[in-house]
């Protein structure tokens, strides 16, 4: 299937569907699974991005979408910040939208959500600077019926934006070139919210790093953070240290058990716009949190049998070495 025809199924059936019962049906089962995959395509393999596609929980939403989400941003449409596609409620049109997630903001802010998220969107939009005209600056118009539809919010969340009219959705090489423009500036605002984070707060192992070293650390310590991942890949890599054999829960009895810190091995500066892979068998090992601040310092940041060789069989003098 072709991202124009996805589009226009979104348009053309979706309407009529929503009269349907939502349980099992094959327009939500579309929405869900198929247009991910073609969007993933036009993409290309890139482990940095996920697609996720709803067309509501449990019952129909209004406005039906198609998120992009950069794992080093969020991973759901409730907070951060991501591009997707979003219909109109009127069905006569669709958005591509570098736009932000509501859930957390109607929390923290409750009714002045709407004008937080307006706010931010102005500053993200003066941290990209520059932006091609052909995209709409600042809010979009959904054509919600009812102020408290999440639609209303979207409408207010949204940094730039691409708008295709229905019957006017163009080829896919367009379309294409319009969602890598928008995941460009998308990595772009990335980069700037990481640099903008590390203006406030300096950790030892940021000290006297460039200000690209520092984004890139950032990062890094962002994917270990995600807690998905890390989860995966201490399942599959366990709870001692592939480094030095230490185990917490050995040492420190229940409190310590489960206890480990997952390390992502690629290279820092290959990290940054770069395609990701985020295997959590191959990319990741885990570290106690001793090896893990070595590794860090070390030369051998993405390579864990280096730096075991050098800084931690050596010197520890035993003949005992973990498996890896
Ligand atoms: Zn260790
Ligand atoms: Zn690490």
């Amino acid at each position: 299937m072709s991202l124009n025809a996805a589009l226009n199924l979104f348009l053309e059936e979706y309407p009529t569907a929503v009269s349907q019962l939502f349980t099992d049906n094959a327009v939500a089962e579309f929405v869900r699974r198929d247009v991910p995959v073609v969007v993933a395509q036009v993409i290309g393999e890139n482990d940095r991005y996920i697609v996720h596609g709803s067309p509501g929980q449990g019952n129909w939403a209004r406005v039906p979408w198609v998120a992009v989400y950069d794992r080093f941003i969020t991973e759901t449409a409730q907070d951060g910040f991501y591009v997707v596609y979003l219909v109109t409620e009127d069905f006569s049109g669709v958005y591509l939208s570098l736009n932000q997630g509501v859930t957390t903001i109607r929390r923290v802010y409750g009714s002045d959500a709407k004008d937080a998220l307006a706010v931010r969107a102005s500053d993200y939009i003066a941290r990209l600077g520059q932006i091609d005209n052909s995209l709409i600056v600042g809010p979009i118009d959904l054509r919600v019926t009812s102020v408290s539809s999440l639609g209303a919010f979207y409408e207010q969340g949204s940094i730039c934006a691409q708008y295709y009219k229905r019957g006017e959705i163009p080829n896919d090489e367009i379309l294409g070139k319009d969602l890598r423009e928008l995941l460009k500036l998308y990595l772009l605002l990335a980069t700037k919210d990481l640099a903008a984070a590390s203006v406030s707060s300096e950790e030892d192992d940021e000290v006297g790093l460039n200000n690209e070293d520092l984004i890139n650390l950032r990062e890094h310590k962002r994917i270990e953070r995600n807690r998905k991942l890390a989860a995966r890949a201490k399942k599959i890599h366990g709870y001692t240290c592939q480094a030095c054999g230490f185990n917490f829960e050995m040492k420190y009895g229940e409190i310590g058990r489960t206890f480990i810190e997952a390390h992502h091995l690629t290279p820092l500066h290959t990290l940054k716009g770069q395609k990701v892979t985020l295997d959590p068998k191959n990319d990741f090992v885990v570290l106690c949190a001793n090896c893990h601040r070595m590794i860090h310092k070390s030369e051998f940041v993405n390579c864990i049998e280096n730096f075991r060789a050098k800084y931690v069989v050596r010197r520890s003098g035993r003949g005992t070495k973990p498996d890896v």
